[in-house]
Parts: structure tokens; C-alpha cells; sequence
């Protein structure tokens, strides 16, 4: 996390980072002993300007020059930005740089899948290099700060920013944490292209009840440390420059003013020195919470968390210079949270080089739209294949229906801003560019919730004369992202009905779904013969699934999330732990709905539900490919080990089908026996293979112990003597390569 600096000491016996970090302290402490108590509450606030407003208003200029603000967020013309950090660094009075930040969530100009789509991918190459991109292109408007990644546990897919997270597990969106914040922020954050990350939301946001957005979470202290805070820990780890508040309140405390986590946690115990900024108006929206009585007492009570920066609202800017004559707050306090925002200016190197290379040849650029393709391709998870329906032949005569098949702005997906939908490509344009292709149009309905059956007609006759049916079904982007829950997870809008009536034609039918999240199927599971996810795949989204569904390439990715059956099983994931109760006999474990007098006799009061059965739709880490793979002589170095021991478990993948594709090899684990119940699986490593048709690798895991540490009754991270099961897996479910292992 430390910075070497072009500044070294000239002492050489003196560590170059060590000396370089201290004088940018040293830097710092000069600037702050200059400051006003003004100028240091504006170093925390910032400040946006509604997009509606087209010319800089003065008395934000004025406000700069006074030197009340410390960052702004969503300024989009970069003449402003330009303007904007000239004041700031030539007029103010200790010329301190603002930091320019924006949601830069899957891309800048060159989307990306959705992050829940890139977690598919369970590629961490393809997210670093797609944040690299983002940071690179948004970098040319002066953007140095992105409020990226989101770290939150998503175990609920009614939530809508569940299309915005790594989906349900801890290790996979560590893995991906770790990818984004060092593709964001680069090799060294003083790179101009490098933007500082900001780890969002700290914590539990995506444990909101009932899948509410902004609702209240309750997280014991051994779920949160084991499962919620874990990406947030690997986030600190990877040098993230930025954290932000969540809306939610944890456990009875705002997440805003709650010193447990801000202090005790992310700086005492993580020793984090980047700045915390909050959510927007998440300070005063502690006054709805009903923790604080006025902006006032909520500015003393987050300020008194530690939380350094406030987005939009102003109550530190009303209300600190009181807080701090009534005693309620200190100077020195202050001091800590405008030095952590200057060391991230400095680390940005703001205050040498505040100027932006604008070269508009990086937005776009083919290597980028080639990134975002193979991203699209990886990520894309192949659900269902009957009889090898996909990849199609060519000659076939293609059927293109459905609201998502030319959308070009739905395809972008939730958290899209700059992206264009004149860059997008669409699967009706990719198809429409390959001179090979036979197909006809017609799109069925006019958007995802569309009801009208006006389309049907046309639809159904295009059908009629094709050999298969490509259907591109799925949500709107408006349908998942922030305030956009959903009670139903099914497909919106009459996309079943048009489905229903397509696969009575007699035709084929590949489903291919676009959404921000895992679609319940109900009946049309068994109506249509393939199912493709892509998520909301991106500007080159077409092009990815043209390339997937005519067999250029084979998709490779696999679920982040449990797909549940029905929305009345959520919040449903796979490393839940167990219940007193036996576990569901196997003959019952597939049944779609589990007979009264079975649940009567054998099945006991197991827990399960009468009319959905015991089992997802598809588990976690669930994915098809065009090809098989075997798994054979899965081994681990040593059956008894001691605690710091390391261990190695080996197996060789063989790819048995026709075609070259990707597996990703997947390995659980299971504490079975612990202080506290431990899950019944945990993700513990994967891996994502590329083979040949016939071609074999053997792959090595390595873990140690500290692999199996958890936080316990004691409020310590422990790991105990005992057994352990783990799986080299294809997804959550497959128990065929199981192992031993003794702790002793
Ligand atoms: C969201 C944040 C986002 C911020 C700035 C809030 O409403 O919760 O995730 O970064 O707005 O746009």
C-alpha cells in the first residue's frame, strides 16, 4: 500500500517506500497546520451538480475557491472538471486538488457485463483487465476515483443490486475484489489512468430483509465476520484507496454511524488508512433511521465513526465547527479524516499532476471492444442443452424473437452511464453482420413487460418457417440496480405466454436470458430445449452470443448465485449450514415437488418445501459447456496434518468431449464438526481451465490451515482440530471426488 515517489530520501539505508510515505506524512502535516477549520470541514464534503444544470454555477466555483470542497462526484463535462480543479489548485488557499469521482460500476464508455455477469466468468483476469479498461477510458474525463467495487454478500436475488455484487459467496467475490481494485487502481495509483477504488457498501447491505432495497440487516457477529466482511478484509488487503457506508443499519446502528465497524474493525483491527466516504445523504438519512434527532447529531455521530467524507448531504459542513465548540467533537479528531483524504490525493499524485490526458482514442478502442466480447463469452453460462441443441449448425434457418434480441440499451445493464447504445451490439446486429447466417425476425413483444400479444402473430409465422428459435427473453436494465427490488422473480411482461405458444409450433427453442439476476422458470424450463444466461452482457454482448450460440466458441460460466425454482425459496445459497434434521433421502433430492405420503413416511420432518422440493433450480458454481470433462485421480498430499501444515490437493481434468472449452474447477471444503455449526460447504479455491478436445491437465490446489480459520463464540478467528471433507467439484453439488483430511 505504500507508494515509492520520485521524492526518495537521500538517506539510502532508510527503506525508499518508508521514507517516501513518512514525507508525503510529513507533506500532509505541513498542509493541515495551514489549514482553517473551514478548510478542513470542506476537504470532507462532496458535492455533485445535477446533470440537468448545464453551465458551472458560481457558487460552486466560489465554493472551491474558498476551499469548501474536497471532492465532486458525477461532474461529466470535462471542460468543468478542468475548470473545477484549476480554481481549486490555483485560487483556494492551500491548493489542495479535488478528487473527481463517478460510478464507474462495469465499464466507463466500453461496458462490460454486469458485475454479477463477471463473477460468472470466474475468470479474475477478465475483471481485472475490464476494470483496467474502465479506469483507463474514464480517466480521460478527469475521473481518478470510482465508487467500485460492490463488495456485498447478495443472498437474495429479489434484491436488485444483487446484478451489482459477486453474488452469494465470500471467497469468489474476495477473488473478485482483489481483481477489480487492482485493475482500477493499476500498478500504482499515480498513474494518470489509475483510479482510486472504493469498497462499498460497509456492511451487510445486501442482507436487506425480504430483498428490500436500503432495508434493515441483521447480522450476528459470527455470520458478519465469516461471510459479510470477508471481500471487505480482502478489499484492505488489495490497497483499496476508499471504502463507502452502506444505507442499511446493522444491527440496530446505522452502518453511517457505527463506530464497531468504521473504527473498531476497518481501522483498528485492518489498519486502514484510506478514506471512508459515506452513501448519498446516508449521514442525514440516519434522522429516518431514528438514531439521530437532527443533521446535527448525525454529523456527530458518523464524524465520531470515523467516516471521513460526506456525499451530498452537508451536515458537516452546518454543523462540525459546533460539534467541535460544544466539545462533541475534536480538532484532532478532523485532522485524521482530512489526512486520510489527502493521502489518497497525494497517492493519486493530484497535487503534482491534476491534469488528465483527454485522448478520446481510448474510449472504444478495439482492444477494449474485444476485452468486453471475451468478458461477455466468459461470462455467459450455458443452463441447459437438450440433445446437444447448441452450438447450431450452420444452414440452419434461425427464428430471432424476443424483447432483449435488439435492445441495445437494455443490454448494457443497471449502472450505466456514460456507455452508449449506439456502440452496443445486439444479437439481431451480430446476426445480421455474419453474411452466413439464415434467420428471420420479429421481435414478439416491444420490451421485457411488454403484455400486449400484438406481436404474437407475426412471431409465431417467423417461428413456423425456421428449424430452431433463438427467444431473447429477460428484464429491462430499469429492473434491477438500486430501489429495483422485485417480489417475482419470473420472466416479466408476457415473455412466458409468447414462450408458450412458440414452443407449440413444435420448433426448438434456445432461451437466451438477459437479467440482473437468476429468472424463475417455472414451466418454461421443460418448453424450451437450451438455456443460455448472459446477464446484461455489454456493448459487445451480440457479438459474444453469436459467437456462442453458431459454436465459434464454447461458453464458460458458471453461477456466482443459486438459482432458486421458486421466489418463495429465497433467500436459498449453497454454504448454508446444516439443520438437526437428516438430510432429504436422495430419491427425493431431484423431485420437483415432494409427494404428501413421501413427506409423510420416509422423509420425516426434514426441512424442505411440500410444493418446490428440497433443491434449487441449479446449484451454485453450475455451468454447461459444449464438451465434457472427467475428473480422475483427485488426491491430497497428506491425510494428517498439523495445525500451519500446508496441503495439497491434486486431480487431473480431461476434456472427453468433441471441443476445446473451459472448466472451472471447483474446491469445497467442510469443518464437519466445530465450536460453533460450520457450513455445509465453503468455497475454498477454483480454477479455470482451458482443453483441447481429449486433451488432460493436472491441477494442483494448495491451502493452509489459515484456510479454515473462522471467527468463533470467543470473538477470535480459530481454526480447530478435527475432520474435514473437501470436493474437487464441478458446482456445489457434485460430491463424486470426495477426500479425507484429520487436523490434528
Ligand atoms: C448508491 C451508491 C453510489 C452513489 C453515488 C448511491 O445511491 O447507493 O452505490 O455509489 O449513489 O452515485
Amino acid at each position: 500500500f505504500l507508494i515509492i515517489y520520485g521524492l526518495a530520501s537521500c538517506d539510502s539505508n532508510v527503506p525508499k517506500t518508508i521514507s517516501t510515505a513518512s514525507s508525503k506524512e510529513s507533506k500532509i502535516d505541513s498542509i493541515l497546520s495551514k489549514m482553517t477549520l473551514e478548510e478542513k470541514i470542506g476537504q470532507t464534503a462532496q458535492r455533485g451538480k445535477s446533470s440537468r444544470v448545464k453551465e458551472l454555477p458560481e457558487d460552486l466555483k466560489d465554493a472551491v475557491r474558498k476551499g469548501s470542497v474536497g471532492s465532486f462526484l458525477n461532474i461529466t463535462n470535462k471542460d468543468d472538471v478542468k475548470e473545477l480543479q484549476r480554481i481549486a489548485i490555483e485560487e483556494s488557499p492551500n491548493h489542495i486538488p479535488l478528487i473527481f469521482a463517478r460510478d464507474v460500476i462495469h465499464g466507463y464508455k466500453t461496458i462490460f457485463p454486469i458485475p454479477l455477469g463477471q463473477a460468472a466468468s470466474f475468470n479474475p483476469e477478465i475483471v481485472k483487465q475490464g476494470s483496467r479498461i474502465a479506469a483507463i477510458e474514464a480517466s480521460t474525463n478527469g475521473i481518478r476515483w470510482t465508487f467500485a467495487p460492490m463488495l456485498d454478500i447478495s443472498r437474495d436475488p429479489r434484491w436488485g443490486r444483487i446484478a451489482e455484487s459477486a453474488g452469494e459467496d465470500p471467497y469468489l467475490t474476495s477473488v473478485m475484489a482483489e481483481a477489480y481494485i487492482k485493475g482500477f487502481q493499476g500498478e500504482d495509483l499515480s498513474n494518470p489512468t489509475s483510479i482510486a477504488a472504493c469498497a462499498k457498501h460497509f456492511v451487510g447491505y445486501g442482507a436487506a430483509e425480504g430483498g428490500r432495497d436500503y432495508n434493515t440487516t441483521n447480522i450476528h457477529d459470527n455470520l458478519l465476520h465469516n461471510v459479510y466482511l470477508k471481500p471487505f478484509k480482502a478489499a484492505v488487503d488489495a490497497g483499496a484507496a476508499t471504502f463507502m457506508t452502506g444505507f442499511n443499519e446493522l444491527n440496530g446502528i446505522p452502518a453511517s454511524g457505527n463506530q464497531h465497524i468504521l473504527k473498531d474493525i476497518l481501522r483498528d483491527e485492518w489498519n486502514f488508512d484510506g478514506f471512508v466516504v459515506s452513501d448519498w445523504n446516508s449521514i442525514t438519512e440516519m434522522i429516518h433511521h431514528g438514531y439521530a434527532k437532527d443533521d446535527k447529531e448525525a454529523a456527530e455521530k458518523a464524524a465520531n465513526a470515523m467516516l471521513d467524507m460526506e456525499m451530498t448531504s452537508t451536515s458537516y459542513e452546518d454543523h462540525m465547527k459546533e460539534l467541535i465548540d460544544e466539545g462533541k467533537f475534536s480538532v484532532a479528531q478532523l485532522d485524521e479524516m482530512v489526512r486520510n483524504i489527502l493521502r489518497i490525493k497525494f497517492k493519486l499524485d493530484l497535487f503534482e499532476h491534476p491534469d488528465f490526458n483527454d485522448n478520446k482514442d481510448f474510449l472504444y478502442a478495439e482492444d477494449h471492444l474485444e476485452k468486453a466480447k471475451k468478458a461477455a463469452i466468459e461470462s455467459t453460462v450455458l443452463l441447459k442443452n437438450r440433445n446437444a441443441l447448441l452450438p447450431i449448425p450452420e444452414g440452419k434457418k434461425l427464428a430471432i424473437i424476443g424483447p432483449l434480441a435488439n435492445a441495445s440499451h437494455e443490454q448494457l445493464g443497471t449502472w450505466n452511464f456514460d456507455g452508449e447504445r449506439e456502440r452496443t451490439i445486439t444479437p439481431l446486429q451480430a446476426f445480421k453482420k455474419d453474411s452466413l447466417s439464415n434467420f428471420e425476425f420479429s421481435e414478439g413483444l416491444s420490451y421485457s413487460r411488454d403484455r400486449s400479444d400484438k406481436g404474437f402473430v407475426e412471431a409465431i409465422k417467423v417461428a413456423k418457417s425456421s428449424d430452431v428459435i433463438l427467444f431473447f427473453a429477460g428484464e429491462e436494465a430499469i429492473l434491477s440496480g438500486e430501489a429495483h427490488s422485485r417480489a417475482n422473480l419470473s420472466l416479466p411482461g408476457a415473455q412466458e405466454e409468447l414462450i408458450d405458444k412458440l414452443h407449440k409450433t413444435g420448433k426448438p427453442i434456445v432461451l437466451i436470458i438477459m437479467a440482473g439476476r437468476p429468472i424463475t422458470l417455472g414451466n418454461i424450463l421443460h418448453k424450451v430445449d437450451a438455456i443460455l444466461m448472459s446477464w446484461h452482457p455489454g456493448t459487445m454482448g451480440g457479438q459474444a452470443l453469436h459467437e456462442i450460440i453458431t459454436g465459434k466458441v464454447s461458453p464458460s460460466g458458471r453461477l456466482p448465485v443459486t438459482w432458486p425454482k421458486e421466489v418463495g425459496q429465497v433467500p436459498l445459497y449453497y454454504n448454508h449450514t446444516n439443520t438437526g434434521r437428516p438430510v432429504v433421502p436422495e430419491e427425493f433430492v431431484q423431485m420437483d415437488s415432494i409427494p404428501i405420503d413421501a413427506w409423510q413416511s420416509s422423509l420425516g420432518n426434514t426441512s424442505h418445501y411440500l410444493d418446490v422440493g428440497y433443491l434449487p433450480q441449479f446449484p451454485f458454481g453450475y455451468g454447461l459447456t459444449y464438451s465434457d470433462f472427467e475428473y480422475s485421480d483427485v488426491s491430497i498430499s497428506s491425510e494428517n496434518i498439523r495445525i500451519g501444515d500446508t496441503i495439497k490437493i491434486k486431480a487431473k481434468i480431461t476434456n472427453t468431449g468433441k471441443v476445446s472449452a473451459s472448466e472451472v474447477v471447483q474446491l469445497y471444503y467442510r469443518d464437519l464438526v466445530g465450536s460453533i455449526t460450520r457450513p455445509v460447504k465453503e468455497l475454498v479455491r477454483f480454477k479455470k481451465i482451458t482443453l483441447e478436445a481429449g486433451a488432460s491437465e493436472n491441477i494442483e490446489f494448495e491451502c493452509t490451515t489459515e484456510d479454515f480459520l473462522f471467527y468463533g463464540t470467543d470473538k477470535k478467528w480459530i481454526v480447530e482440530p478435527g475432520d474435514f471433507t473437501f470436493w474437487v467439484a464441478k458446482n456445489a453439488h457434485d460430491e463424486l471426488n470426495s477426500l479425507h483430511l484429520t487436523l490434528k
